[in-house]
């Protein structure tokens, strides 16, 4: 698409900087900007978030979020949160994420989790950016954290919860990001959640090269393909692709502050 040009969609979270895209990158990338669409590409360490912004760097519809995913919450200290900070500074860098507590496989201590969690919360506040929330099976403890440590924005990505839990989330004024597995097979209450989620609070992802939608399931998964979803939250709220198209790249925009489609 031509330099000036505004994306149609925005993927809200995709991981570009991931292996599973060193011998094609630039052509996966080329496929989402021909396809006119924007991408939020979010570390999950220190180093992965540095990559992300070195991408967000070279192609004007990137954008980066720099965190420590609860998976590496071990490798969270004074010394990585100073290097987020810096990273933070350099431009281009909308959120602090990806961040959050994992205690479905528990690949940090979750004491450790919860700690490196609170302290990016607060690292965003002080930044004044949003943050990208990852939460599994740590629902009752997240709560409790959002409660007493308000982000003053962010999303919860890959939502996959039931009404009550969405209207938790939304309560707290955070915005839900919605992916690959709202067209799975298994997952009629996250379809009967969406259904009825207002759509100026839905995000759209991809969570590349993971959770790739149907068609595609099996396969890695990349920003182009967040149309499916697009589609099927279209098919689900009886609207066409377009509106749900239109209104969440509203959303992400003011969300993440994109200026190219203010
Ligand atoms: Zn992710």
């Amino acid at each position: 698409m031509a330099p000036t040009e505004k994306p149609e969609l925005i993927d809200t979270h995709a991981h570009l900087d991931s292996s599973d895209y060193d011998h094609d990158r630039a052509v996966v990338i080329a496929r989402a900007f021909a396809a006119r669409i924007g991408v939020i590409t979010v570390g999950v360490d220190l180093p992965s978030s540095e990559a992300a912004v070195q991408l967000a760097h070279r192609h004007r519809l990137i954008w980066a979020g720099v965190g420590v995913h609860p998976h590496d919450a071990k490798t969270f200290d004074e010394k990585v949160e100073q290097g987020l900070r810096e990273l933070a500074r350099e431009g281009k860098v909308v959120a602090v994420g990806e961040i959050g507590l994992d205690y479905y496989r528990d690949l940090s201590p979750r004491a450790v989790q919860r700690e490196a969690l609170i302290a990016q919360i607060e690292l965003a506040n002080e930044l004044g950016l949003p943050v990208i929330i990852h939460n599994r099976e740590s629902t009752a403890n997240m709560l409790a954290i959002l409660r007493n440590h308000r982000p003053q924005r962010g999303v919860i990505h890959s939502f996959l919860g039931d009404a009550a839990l969405a209207r938790e989330f939304l309560a707290l004024g955070l915005y839900l990001g919605i992916g690959g597995p709202l067209t799975f097979a298994k997952n009629d209450v996250l379809r009967q959640t969406v259904t009825g989620l207002p759509l100026e609070r839905i995000l759209v992802e991809t969570d590349s090269p993971y959770l790739t939608p149907v068609p595609y399931r099996g396969k890695r998964n990349e920003p182009a393909y967040v149309r499916y979803v697009v589609a099927e939250i279209a098919r689900l709220k009886g609207i066409t692709p377009e509106e749900v198209a239109a209104a969440t790249t509203k959303n992400a925009c003011h969300l993440f502050s994109l200026s190219p489609v203010a």
